[in-house]
């Protein structure tokens, strides 16, 4: 899908009436409606479990199942699953599955670009949060030409066919029974309810607009989103955006273990019970040299600031340095190209009593691999603190 590019089709676009009426009213609501009641009413541990269970379920429905399941196909999901996370998206009020995924897939396709990215950061933080959904912009008009795979889906099809009435039903029938079961209707209604809805809505959000503002850029800077710990607390995990958009098919979007993703662990969770396969995962070296390709690139970037004559001595010792490493990294890397031609040839030839063998060796050497690359990472960092006269 590519947009004609005409900055008067975004002014002159008509205002979207019905995700305006219900962006805009329902934090309104909730900001009068949740204080007005627990003033009056109060309100019992009960509702406020079925509160954090919808937190839960309708949160991870779009992180694991309308991001990672169905818009980059990054695992496969048992039935089950899929009706559980298909119920827990409808009810979390973020279109159907077929423009969820349509217009993620192109965003990622076309990240940052004004006209065709549907909520392009370069259009600033209010168009990316959610102006993008309040009037029909171009950009936000999808052919579903980009999900041929889920429009084979029956299930996924009538949602979209009936995506109003099954997110109206889902939120007055599901949430009517936590009702029931809480014994506080009107409390679970505007906590489960509309509170819920308006908090899941504006952290998902976050992700375009936030997520592609404040944080750091360790795989790459040829896009605006950013690693940000703070919104991966808010959104399952999701705030690890500039390895999601470099790695995208990868089912984790925090991979280090330190990273809070408990997206991540869900699904990983699923897999050992059987529930989900087919797990995708970029392996650690790939994701290593991306991580140091990076790192060159800051010291080339720093190396091309210069400074000032006072540094110029410190300045060339690292430019050497750089550039010295530079060419050993170049030579690391040709080394791993080389293995792993060797590897997907072994892999063909299919000498099956050899393989294991030979298998062994390969792996020890892509270890050795691995190991120079840390090591080729940690002489920059030691020559960027050298370069700030932090060490000798
Ligand atoms: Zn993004
Ligand atoms: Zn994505």
């Amino acid at each position: 899908m590519s947009i004609e590019r005409n900055p008067e089709s975004f002014d002159n676009a008509p205002i979207n009436w019905v995700p305006a009426i219900v962006l805009l009213s329902t934090p309104i609501l909730a900001i009068i409606l949740v204080p007005w009641y627990l003033w009056t009413h109060g309100t019992t541990p009960a509702v406020w479990t079925a509160f954090a269970f919808f937190m839960a379920w309708t949160g991870l429905s779009i992180t694991a199942g309308y991001h990672r399941l169905w818009a980059h196909k990054s695992y496969e999901a048992h039935p089950i699953v899929k009706y559980f996370l298909l119920l827990g998206a409808t009810l979390a009020v973020q279109s159907s599955a077929f423009d969820w995924c349509s217009g993620h897939r192109t965003h990622h396709r076309h990240v940052d670009d004004e006209y065709d990215d549907p909520y392009s950061s370069a259009r600033g933080f209010w168009f990316s949060h959610m102006q993008w959904m309040l009037k029909k912009y171009p950009s936000g008009q999808y052919d579903y030409k980009n999900i041929p795979d889920l429009k084979k889906d029956k299930v996924l099809t009538l949602q979209h066919k009936y995506y109003g009435l099954w997110a109206v039903l889902t939120n007055v029938v599901v949430v009517g029974i936590a009702g029931l079961i809480t014994g506080d209707m009107l409390g679970t209604f505007l906590i489960t309810g509309l509170l819920r809805l308006v908090l899941t809505h504006h952290f998902t959000f976050f992700i375009n607009s936030l997520c592609h503002m404040i944080g750091s850029r360790p795989y790459t800077d040829e896009n605006t989103a950013r690693d940000n710990p703070v919104l991966a607390v808010l959104t399952w995990g999701e705030g690890y955006h500039n390895y999601h958009h470099y790695f995208q098919y990868d089912y984790r979007n925090g991979v280090k273990w330190w990273q809070y993703d408990p997206t991540k662990w869900f699904i990983a969770t699923l897999s050992k019970i059987g529930l989900a396969s087919e797990l995708k995962r970029v392996d650690d070296l790939t994701i290593k040299h991306a991580e140091v390709t990076m790192q060159f690139k800051r010291a080339q970037e720093r190396i091309a600031k210069g400074g000032e004559p006072t540094l110029d001595d410190r300045l060339n010792a690292f430019k050497e340095r750089i550039n010295a490493e530079y060419e050993a990294f170049t030579k690391t890397v040709e080394e791993w190209h080389a293995l792993k031609a060797k590897s997907i040839e072994l892999k063909r030839a299919k000498l099956s009593s050899k393989i294991t063998e030979a298998d062994e060796r390969l792996k020890a050497q892509f270890a050795q691999v691995e190991a120079k690359i840390r090591a080729h990472s940690e002489h920059i960092e030691q020559a960027f603190l050298q370069l700030k006269g932090k060490i000798a």
